[in-house]
Order: structure tokens, then C-alpha cells, then sequence
């Protein structure tokens, strides 16, 4: 039986970078509470597989091709959303990328894809988003940062800053947005899974380190940001806003 604060029947949720990853399985989340789920991002074959997969599984989602750090698309993308659905009740602003390098070796093209996708991006369909949302007076944004807004580790640089900025952006429009019932807070997760972080953890120095940080000694599964994001995209969190929720073992306490 799922408790009704926890219901998302009729609730209209806009996953950027829902093809995959992280986004992938918060739309499984959302689509599992009765979310009508829809799922944004570049590469059409990925976006067309997941759309397949999320519909075996009960899911009702539909796709549609973005790439967020295009304000013309973006704008598009909403416009579409909102003329075939009515509203935009729930946005996971996720898409998002990394290119790890040392602060010396970052090449300028290299800053400007990282913080583009990931902060610009975020900026652009959050201010698209909260039009919407201003007019139908509710609404729930939640910002996917990282445990490296806060944390400093190597090799990190454009990505560190592109999520410290998420989370400032976070406050920011959670205080802005009170008086039109819209909520604002972000996931920061740890290492978790995923396409992006793959090659990343083969590595068993770099496993092992990791797993030394976080209090629990493991990396997480894309199933522990289910309870997260369906709790904060619900009514069971309307009296939290503006707060970065930490999905990461125990790392940021540590
Ligand atoms: P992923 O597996 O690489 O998936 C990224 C998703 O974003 C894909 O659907 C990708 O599809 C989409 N995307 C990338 N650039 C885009 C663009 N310009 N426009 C539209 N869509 C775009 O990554 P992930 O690990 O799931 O990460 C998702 C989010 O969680 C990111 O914001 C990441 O920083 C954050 N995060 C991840 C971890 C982790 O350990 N995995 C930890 C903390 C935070 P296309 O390439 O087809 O566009």
C-alpha cells in the first residue's frame, strides 16, 4: 500500500537526462508513484530504448529530444511539455557531465562544456520551468548536485564548481519562489553507478578510496535515490525547501 503524501497520480514530471543514469531510474521512481513521466535528453536512440524499457514497466512516459544547453530547445522542450500535458508538476533538473582532469591540464573548451551543461543548463530549464510553475502557483524543482559541491577532491575542477554553483542556485530560487508554492531543493548524491561514473570506479585504488570515505563503505545503487527524489518531489516534504539532501553514505559527515 503507498501512503497518499507519497502519491504522484496525475503529476506531470520533466527528467532532463532521463535517458540514463541517475535520471533513468528517478523516472522508474517517479513513474512507480503514478508520475506521467516525460524524459529529456541529446541522443534519440538512448532516449527511444529507455522510453521501451520504462513502458514494460507499467510506466507512462514519452520522450522527447533536448539538449539544455540550448535555450531555443530548452524553451521548445517546455512549451511542448505543457501544450500535451497541461503542466509541468515536477522538474529533476539532471543532465548533467564531467570531464575529470587536473586543474593544470583543463583545457578552456573543456570548462565551458562541464559548467554549460551543468550549471547553464540547469539555469536555462529551471527559469523555463518556474514560468510555468509561477503560473500555476505549485510545483517541485529538484536540482541533482553532487557531494563535490561541498567536497574538494583532484581532478575535479570545472565539475566542483559547476555543482557548489547548483547549490547556491538552489537557495536562491527556493527563497524566490516560496510565495508561488513552489518548492526548491537539491540531491547530492556520492558515487553511485551509472554510464557516467563507470570507467571511474573500475579503477581499484580509486574504488578503494572512495569506499574509505563513505561512512557505509560502499558506493550507492541508483535504487537509493528512489525514497529521495519521490519524497521530495511529494507532498510528504512541502515544509522543506532551499536544502541540498546529501545521498552519500555518510561521506559529507565523515
Ligand atoms: P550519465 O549516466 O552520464 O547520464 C547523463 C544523462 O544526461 C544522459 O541521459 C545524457 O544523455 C544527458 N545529458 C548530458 N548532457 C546533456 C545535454 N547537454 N542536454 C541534455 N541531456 C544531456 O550520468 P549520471 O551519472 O546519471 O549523472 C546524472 C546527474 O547526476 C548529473 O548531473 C551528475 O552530475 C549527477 N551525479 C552523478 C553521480 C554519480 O555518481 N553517477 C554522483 C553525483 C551527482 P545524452 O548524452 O544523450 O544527452
Amino acid at each position: 500500500m503507498q501512503l497518499p503524501i507519497f502519491d504522484l497520480r496525475e503529476k506531470v514530471a520533466l527528467v532532463t537526462g532521463g535517458s540514463k543514469g541517475i535520471g533513468y531510474g528517478m523516472a522508474e521512481a517517479l513513474g512507480n508513484f503514478g508520475a506521467i513521466v516525460i524524459i529529456a535528453s541529446r541522443n534519440m536512440k538512448d532516449l527511444h530504448k529507455a522510453e521501451g524499457n520504462l513502458k514494460e514497466k507499467g510506466i507512462n512516459v514519452k520522450s522527447f529530444p533536448v539538449d539544455v544547453t540550448n535555450k531555443e530547445q530548452v524553451n521548445n522542450l517546455v512549451e511542448k511539455v505543457i501544450s500535451e500535458f497541461g503542466s509541468i508538476d515536477i522538474l529533476i533538473n539532471n543532465a548533467g557531465m564531467n570531464i575529470r582532469k587536473k586543474l593544470v591540464e583543463v583545457e578552456e573548451e573543456e570548462w565551458d562544456s562541464v559548467v554549460n551543461t551543468n550549471l547553464k543548463g540547469i539555469f536555462l530549464t529551471g527559469q523555463a520551468v518556474a514560468k510555468q510553475m509561477i503560473k500555476q502557483k505549485s510545483g517541485k524543482i529538484i536540482n541533482i548536485s553532487s557531494i563535490l559541491s561541498t567536497v574538494g577532491l583532484p581532478y575535479q575542477t570545472s565539475y566542483s564548481a559547476s555543482k557548489g554553483g547548483i547549490n547556491q542556485l538552489t537557495r536562491v530560487w527556493a527563497d524566490e519562489l516560496a510565495e508561488y508554492g513552489i518548492n526548491v531543493n537539491a540531491i547530492a548524491p556520492a558515487y553511485i553507478r551509472t554510464p557516467m561514473t563507470e570507467s571511474w570506479l573500475s579503477d581499484e585504488t580509486r574504488y578503494k578510496d572512495i569506499v574509505n570515505n563513505t561512512m557505509l563503505k560502499r558506493v550507492g545503487e541508483l535504487e537509493e535515490l528512489s525514497g529521495p527524489v519521490v519524497f521530495l518531489a511529494s507532498s510528504a516534504s512541502s515544509y522543506i525547501t532551499g536544502q541540498i539532501l546529501y545521498v552519500d553514505g555518510g561521506w559529507t559527515s565523515k
